[in-house]
């Protein structure tokens, strides 16, 4: 069942799509201010966000920024008071994904709703990233090589899923250290080379192939070596 997450603070208004979404058979949770939305997500995980642009602790639009933060797949429908065409487009800026202008008929909510998801259903394949042999999970933060999992830290894991996301580019140290570490690079130090070849131990050990290779004078490359 997918879980929707209403915020909301017109009664009336969240009472009426509740109860549409529930008979549609959504799950439904509702908070009535920005806080409560906050605390919400904390607490749970939703498949799609409806959120109200004027709440009466902050704006919708700050909430969808906030919700981006820490997920940036998950759909966001915002709803908008008609003429309010400012907050539409920083809506959509924040990251919204689509808005609908009140009052609406539930049919036309209904119809978002589903086009949403069903996008988001489409793009959920995408979590898998694979290379060869080498296949990595975004949502749980694991890696295969060959069916077998491979134990990565939080830094191994982040710089190989930069190696899956820039196959067959050659990466530079400066920009492998902006990228994981989100700090510059210090040319004196070798803590890129350090952890490159921790993760190349762990990826490539018990394999003929490599998979990561350096590039004198330019830094690194994931490619098969017949290539
Ligand atoms: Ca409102």
């Amino acid at each position: 069942m997918n879980q929707i997450c209403l915020v909301e603070d017109e009664q009336k208004v969240s009472a009426f799509i509740r109860k549409g979404l529930e008979e549609q058979g959504y799950g439904v949770k509702i908070a009535d201010d920005g806080g409560m939305a906050r605390e919400l997500f904390k607490q749970a995980q939703f498949d799609l966000f409806i959120l109200d642009v004027m709440l009466p602790d902050m704006s919708g639009v700050d909430l969808c920024r906030h919700v981006r933060e820490t997920d940036s797949e998950v759909p966001i429908l915002m709803l908008t008071a008609l003429n309010q065409v400012h907050d539409k487009v920083l809506g959509l800026k924040a990251g919204a994904d689509d808005y609908l202008v009140k009052p609406f008929h539930f049919s036309e909510l209904l119809a978002r709703i589903e086009a949403l998801l069903r996008r988001n259903k489409n793009r959920a394949g995408n979590h898998q990233l694979t290379f060869g042999d080498l296949k990595l999970d975004t949502w749980s933060k694991t890696a295969q090589r060959a069916g077998k999992e491979i134990a990565l830290t939080a830094k191994e894991y982040q710089l190989l899923e930069l190696f899956l996301r820039n196959p067959n580019k050659i990466l530079s140290r400066e920009y492998i250290a902006e990228q994981v570490w989100e700090i510059g690079f210090d040319t004196g130090t070798n803590f890129i080379d350090v952890y490159v070849n921790y993760l190349r131990k762990k990826v490539e050990k018990d394999f003929k192939n490599k998979l990561i290779h350096t590039v004198i004078g330019m830094g690194y490359i994931l490619k098969q070596a017949n290539r």
